[in-house]
């Protein structure tokens, strides 16, 4: 079976997965989204002796058919290299019952690395095979790991230029620090007054804003993204779902086909729709548990079947989830709807007017395979601090919202299945957090000055990619009204 892509929202013209690594998203504003899900096609035993790279290559050769295997062992190569701190790319860990899979050893210290650093490569082939001899503009919103991880992949890239923004008051200290020091001739970094949903919105907009792009094209450039609306960043994330099973299995912790869970700490429903798409190409999952911090919006949509973003969206400690429009649960809407663009068509206008919709019995009879659950900032904590005192591990914000959850899953349901806590980020990411967490008192105030305290009262190493943040000088210091989003792209691109 050939895999080709359908907009959500028109599911009559097909494209190749090179077209659709090029453009983000699609001309209608829809998701581009798998014509049919190939099978594994290995037994997991055969899975289980491949390293990362190898089962990364067996994995998206799948789902990117028109590239050569000679194109995607390059691309692989280059992005899961000596980069990351761990030979394992995403090593497995136990901790007393549970298992974690920590994605956080790549170059931003945030799982959007295992993508973010293979998307540049995957976009480049794909400019090379479509012959398009235009610069490509990535052009990126983040609630705060999405946008380094990006600056960092096409940092230097050839024939890209790369703008992201941010919510100038919400994403960490640290995370700023790591983007406003980024270094790279194609470059830009600019701070937005607004939240993040405020900048996804504009993206978006600018995105589909057919005169903009016509200018654009006029001058040699075209748009594309690096949010996880894209393919090329979705495919990548699927590979690690595949992996973990098949360590479970190669540790002797499961009997072939045994069915397991995952939890994932949820913001953009990007990660967890990975899994969605593992499971899809068969790899034995039951439960997806879907695990938010206070901006519940998705627990409320598992368990009610009404999306409903009218809320205020509340700045927490877990930053990279703070989101109320989560993008890639139209895809999931696709899926569940039986790939009926016209009922997304419906939805998506709702939740555009009016802030809120409601999915139909069907559909919401679908959604069994995902449990909602949510930590609130208490609960994280607490999380944090059960883990570093019971299990003698240290977890960051993120992943304590997915350990919260998944301990709430296991007493309301008592499924004793195995389950694998997706780890998002590094406890040295947020580590003013973190030590307040684990009961330490915070003296300073600059919390990039608490990474040596974390290490100090951890005894851990902080990790080499974020030891120098404090003494790499500023290079990007503009904040702008959201109104000035496209001003500022015409002037950094001089069109
Ligand atoms: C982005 C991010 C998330 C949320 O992932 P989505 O794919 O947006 O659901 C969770 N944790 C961390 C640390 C992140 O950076």
């Amino acid at each position: 079976m050939q895999v080709n892509y359908k907009s959500t929202r028109d599911n009559q013209k097909e494209y190749k997965s090179s077209y659709c690594i090029v453009s983000g998203i699609a001309e209608d504003g829809g998701l581009y989204v798998p014509t049919g899900f190939p099978h594994i096609g290995k037994p997991f035993p055969d899975l289980m002796t491949m390293d990362y790279r190898e089962l990364a290559f067996y994995v998206m050769s799948k789902f990117l058919p028109d590239f050569s295997k000679r194109e995607l062992k390059n691309c692989i190569a280059k992005a899961y290299d000596d980069k990351f701190s761990s030979k394992e790319i995403a090593p497995l860990v136990k901790r007393g019952p549970y298992y974690f899979l920590e994605l956080f050893h790549g170059p931003t210290l945030a799982f959007k690395d295992m993508a973010l650093s293979i998307l540049p490569h995957l976009l480049k082939t794909s400019v090379k095979k479509l012959d398009i001899r235009k610069k490509i503009v990535i052009l990126t919103a983040t609630s705060g790991d999405t946008g380094k991880a990006a600056l960092e992949g096409f940092s230097g890239i050839e024939g890209t230029e790369i703008i992201v923004f941010y919510p100038k008051e919400g994403v960490s200290k640290i995370q700023e620090r790591q983007m406003v020091t980024q270094q790279g001739p194609n470059t830009h970094v600019i701070a937005i007054a607004g939240n993040f949903d405020d900048a996804q919105a504009k993206v978006k907009e600018v995105f589909a804003d057919k005169g903009f792009r016509g200018k654009l094209a006029l001058n040699g450039c075209i748009f594309s993204s690096a949010n996880s609306i894209n393919i090329g960043r979705l495919i990548p994330q699927i590979v690690y779902y595949v992996y973990a099973y098949a360590k479970l299995l190669g540790r002797g912790e499961i009997r072939g086909g045994e069915k397991i869970n995952f939890t994932v700490p949820t913001g953009n429903f990007g990660n967890i729709l990975a899994a969605y798409y593992a499971k899809k190409i068969g790899t034995p999952i039951n439960k997806l548990i879907c695990a938010s911090n206070i901006n519940n919006v998705l627990y409320d949509f598992i368990n009610t079947g009404v999306y409903d973003k009218n809320r205020d969206l509340i700045l927490t400690s877990s930053p990279s989830m703070d989101i109320l429009v989560s993008s890639n649960l139209e895809r999931l809407l696709y899926e569940i709807s039986g790939n009926n663009s016209s009922i997304i068509k419906d939805l998506i206008n709702r939740l555009n007017s009016k802030g809120r919709y409601e999915i139909n019995k069907e559909m919401k009879k679908k959604l069994s395979s995902f449990y909602g659950g949510y930590s609130t900032e208490e609960d994280t904590l607490d999380a944090i601090r059960f883990a570093y005192d019971n299990l003698n591990y240290l977890i960051d914000t993120h992943t304590a919202v997915g350990f919260d959850v998944y301990r709430k899953y296991l007493e309301e349901t008592k499924d004793n299945s195995k389950n694998v806590i997706v780890s998002t980020a590094s406890p040295f990411k947020f580590p003013a957090s973190v030590i307040e967490a684990i009961g330490r008192k915070i003296e300073a105030k600059d919390e990039i000055t608490l990474i040596d305290k974390l290490s100090e009262i951890s005894k851990t190493k902080v990790p080499e990619n974020i030891k120098d943040i404090g003494k790499k000088p500023v290079l990007h210091n503009k904040v702008i009204q959201k109104e000035g989003m496209k001003q500022i792209i015409s002037d950094i691109l001089s069109v």
